[in-house]
């Protein structure tokens, strides 16, 4: 079944904080993902609408990086379990913060 792609909507937009300089800074600010949906934080719940066995509700998310807000969706079944977006709409977390371990590892 085609499904169309996810787009956030960014309700609350905030200035990007620098990425830290340092290969254990940058870890520690990647230590803030926890397991699972720990990416961002979910300020809201919404409705949950029910396919069959996959569930989709609706969020509103927060990232942990540059605390900008946006919309996501949880989405839930026998197989499967994940939120998009996969990373900020703004900022990029985490997938700026990972870029930017793998150059601080590659410059030593
Ligand atoms: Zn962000």
């Amino acid at each position: 079944m085609y499904k169309q792609p996810f787009i956030p909507y960014v309700t609350k937009r905030n200035k990007i904080p620098e990425i830290p300089k340092t290969t254990e800074k940058i870890r520690e600010a990647l230590n803030t993902i926890e397991k699972g949906y720990g990416r961002f934080k979910i300020v809201n719940k919404g409705q949950t609408e029910t396919m069959g066995t996959n569930h989709e509700t609706s969020l509103l998310l927060e990232c942990r990086f540059c605390k900008s807000q946006f919309t996501g969706q949880a989405s839930e079944g026998c197989f499967h379990s994940y939120i998009n977006p996969m990373s900020c709409p703004v900022c990029g977390f985490p997938n700026n913060l990972i870029k930017a371990l793998y150059q601080s590892i590659e410059d030593g």
